[in-house]
């Protein structure tokens, strides 16, 4: 193994090992950690045609003082079964989820980049049903696999401004209400909107509300956050965007750190008001937004990273790599 710990990006790389979970006759059987990454179903599984796939994203940090911290895992497993529930799909217990990261961490520890290098360890449990079936109904048996991988920056270059388009005239976001859905399906509706934006020159795609495409809803990967110029944190309040537990942590920081956090309705007017935005989640962690292209409208914020995304980075990253005292207990060491 020969890693080049500064050079990583945000791409697969196959790792010692991954651990899998079968569920049949109504129930989750045991863990099996597996050192290959393939997989055997029946063609006619349910998760190719009839879309029951679910997955989660969450890290893990080589700290300061040696120790590995997982970041908020309970409430990956809450979103997980939140997201099963939605699909049909069987829950998983939230204490289940958390050893079966801690055992798959354990088995892949080497793969845990050494702290100062600003990577860490990216885990993907991937949920799917996979009874072969072709009359739609859902899956009697599932697999719950979770991988993790050495992970560097999402968007090339780091904590750096990026520049954003809105894509307008797709659903992808919940005719059925399913915009709150870590899903397959959901992802797969994005590529084309997310193509144009790369198009574009624009490495970010920015989703408007479905019904009225005047109110921000998320970035195609990540929340939306702005600092207002008195300082104000402000965020959509929107029924088809994903619940971002970075963007539900930097709200609590914002209000340790005495900002006045507001989370409403955005209307595409008020992005010529913000000091700063930036795309908050779990893989860009905050990714400062450079410029947004909106229809035939410009918005430039700033070129450097501003002073209040800054000192939410420092305090997010800070916690997780155990610089910054943890007071909501949201670390799961290791
Ligand atoms: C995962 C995801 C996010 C970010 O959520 P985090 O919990 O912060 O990682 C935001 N939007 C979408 C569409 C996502 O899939």
């Amino acid at each position: 193994m020969n890693i080049e710990w500064d050079k990583l990006g945000f791409e697969f790389m196959p790792t010692k090992s991954n651990i899998r979970f079968t569920y049949a006759d109504g129930k989750w059987g045991e863990g099996r950690l597996c050192n290959s990454y393939e997989i055997s179903i029946n063609v006619a599984a349910n998760c190719l045609h009839y879309g029951q796939a679910i997955f989660e994203g969450l890290k893990a940090f080589r700290g300061k003082d040696g120790k590995i911290r997982i970041f908020r895992p309970d409430e990956n497993a809450k979103r997980l079964n939140s997201s099963a529930k939605r699909l049909c799909m069987p829950e998983f217990p939230v204490e289940k989820f958390i050893e079966a990261v801690k055992t798959l961490l354990q088995d892949n520890i080497e793969y845990v980049p050494p702290y100062g290098t600003g990577g860490s360890v990216y885990i993907r449990p991937v949920m799917f049903g996979t009874t072969p079936q072709i009359g739609v109904a859902s899956s009697k048996e599932y697999e719950l696999v979770i991988m993790a991988m050495p992970a560097g920056p999402y968007y090339k270059g780091g904590f750096k401004p990026v520049d954003a388009m809105s894509v307008t005239g797709f659903d992808r976001a919940a005719p059925h209400g399913t915009g709150t859905i870590k899903c397959a399906g959901n992802y797969a509706a994005s590529l084309l909107p997310a193509k144009i934006a790369k198009e574009n020159h624009c490495p970010v795609p920015l989703f408007l509300d479905p019904k009225t495409n005047e109110f921000v809803d998320e970035f195609g990967t990540s929340n939306f956050l702005a600092i207002t110029k008195d300082g104000k944190y402000v965020t959509p309040a929107s029924s088809s965007i994903l619940p971002s537990i970075t963007n539900k942590s930097l709200m609590q920081i914002a209000e340790d750190i005495g900002m006045t956090v507001e989370r409403r309705p955005i209307h595409i007017s008020e992005l010529a008001e913000f000091a700063e935005v930036a795309a908050c989640g779990t893989a860009v962690v905050i990714t400062p937004i450079g410029r947004i292209f909106c229809g035939d409208q410009v918005f430039e914020y700033s070129k450097e990273v501003g002073a209040n995304l800054q000192k939410l980075y420092d305090t997010i990253t800070g916690i997780q790599y155990g610089e910054v005292a943890d007071t909501h207990n949201w670390t799961v060491t290791l």
